[in-house]
């Protein structure tokens, strides 16, 4: 059998119905922004595949460290035992994070960092003495992973309805997406706020923690909104002494133009999970980052209070050996000026794009930029998205749209020439399609 024989035969896809999608595309090398098929056809990474990649497909620094590190330690248990790799990768991540974020526990992949967040926020108020501390608050339609945790606080991103009865309890706040050209948001902002005050007023004292992507909603739509908003909402969440998680595992290392998108909105978040560009996207690997109190809170003389949670895989010497290969990468290779020329060409792509018929809500922050086709709503059920990605396929172009929301997510490395023939491809396609969603 060839490989899609012998996958077809053996394998479950995720986020796929094994009935009707299409055979998967066998991928036999990747290399800068491009990922080259066994049939010969070469297909541009416009998602940086599931967002992850950071500076480049098998970029051979990063390449060289795994080597290297697989050579001296593949692997070695993390309860009572360190290596270089984590202890340096470690360093590194609070050097870069505001204090007091000062404490990496290294998990596995984006919705483990995030479970390990809200065990944490949970047993500090055990540990601390308010167990009446029951409940989670969220934005409306985030995403943070598909584990019980981190579904109940992105239940309202519609993918979990068969688990609803098994989820901890999680108030839904209010998010305020934006775009370019969008002169109406701070209306909309002052109402959410207002909001969530009430929320506050009536429950702050049972709130465990809340929880939020920072500045854009990754799989609910690529929304984004204003960095004040996000300050606002921050400010009074810690006002009222409810510790803040940033879940940075998408916007994490580079994705908003900054190293982390919490720098844009000033906020210091009391936990910070990161996942995905953390190995500059090679290998699975995760960390959560706690604040000095509750770290602090997890002390004592015997176990009782001890954070009883590990996996096998914690803080692999060969993830942490590419994560810190990537950080260096960050320097050598300006990778943040990177970004901001994707981004200036992105813009100037947006301009022209939102003309066309059915396109709206362009906005772009770091190396994102994203439309919404049709309805102005995001919709991950229309069925628009396939039909762009199959025509962008057709045009040598990864991407992977969400219902009717479109957009690129090039990795730093993507030269001018590749972005341009992106775009043109996109905008050809999106001609070519307009009568499935332009009225
Ligand atoms: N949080 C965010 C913001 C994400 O975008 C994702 C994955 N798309 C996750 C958490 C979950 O990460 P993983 O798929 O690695 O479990």
């Amino acid at each position: 059998m060839n490989i899609v024989e012998t996958d077809r035969a053996y394998v479950w896809h995720p986020f796929t119905q094994e009935r009707t999608a299409p055979p998967p595309l066998p991928v036999v090398r990747a290399s800068g922004a491009s990922l080259f098929l066994e049939d010969g056809r070469e297909l541009l990474d416009m998602a940086c595949s599931w967002w992850v990649n950071v500076h480049g497909h098998s970029h051979p620094k990063i390449a060289a460290a795994i080597a290297r590190q697989a050579e001296t330690m593949e692997h070695v248990i993390f309860a009572g035992f360190t290596h270089e790799p984590a202890a340096r990768l470690a360093e590194s991540i609070v050097n870069a994070l505001p204090r007091p974020l000062a404490r990496v526990f290294y998990s596995d992949n984006g919705s483990t960092a995030v479970e390990v967040a809200l065990k944490m926020a949970w047993q500090y108020w055990r540990n601390t003495g308010q167990p009446g501390r029951d409940q989670f608050l969220a934005f409306s339609g985030g995403y943070h992973g598909d584990t019980f945790g981190a579904m109940a606080v992105g239940r309202t991103s519609g993918y979990y309805a068969p688990f609803e009865g098994l989820m901890c309890q999680v108030r839904h706040v209010p998010f305020v997406s934006t775009w370019l050209g969008d002169d109406a948001c701070e209306e909309r902002e002052a109402k959410a706020l207002a909001e969530i005050d009430a929320v506050l007023d009536a429950n702050a004292d049972r709130c465990a923690a809340f929880l939020a992507e920072p500045l854009v909603q990754g799989a609910s739509g690529m929304n984004m909104c204003r960095p004040e908003f996000l300050r606002a909402v921050v400010e009074r969440m810690q006002a009222r002494g409810i510790p803040v998680i940033l879940d940075e595992v998408m916007t994490g290392f580079g994705r908003t133009g900054t190293l982390f998108a919490l720098e844009q909105a000033g906020v210091t978040p009391d936990l910070v999970c990161l996942s995905k560009g953390i190995s500059g996207g090679f290998l699975p690997l995760a960390a959560t980052v706690a604040n000095t109190r509750i770290y602090e809170a997890f002390l004592g003389d015997d176990f009782h209070n001890a954070f009883a949670h590990g996996h096998s895989f914690t803080a692999n010497p060969l993830g942490c050996a590419a994560g810190v290969a990537s950080f260096a990468l960050f320097e050598e290779e300006g990778t943040l000026a990177r970004i901001k020329r994707i981004n200036a060409a992105n813009r100037a792509w947006l301009a022209e794009v939102a003309r066309l018929p059915g396109v709206g809500r362009p906005r772009a922050l770091g190396s994102i930029a994203a439309i919404t086709l049709g309805r102005q709503e995001s919709d991950y059920h229309a069925s628009v998205g396939a039909a762009v990605k199959a025509a962008c396929f057709k045009q040598g172009l990864l991407i992977r749209p969400m219902g009717n929301v479109v957009y690129l997510m090039p990795p730093a490395c993507i030269s001018q020439e590749e972005l341009a023939r992106a775009q043109h491809g996109l905008t050809q396609v999106l001609r070519e399609t307009a009568r499935l969603y332009a009225s």
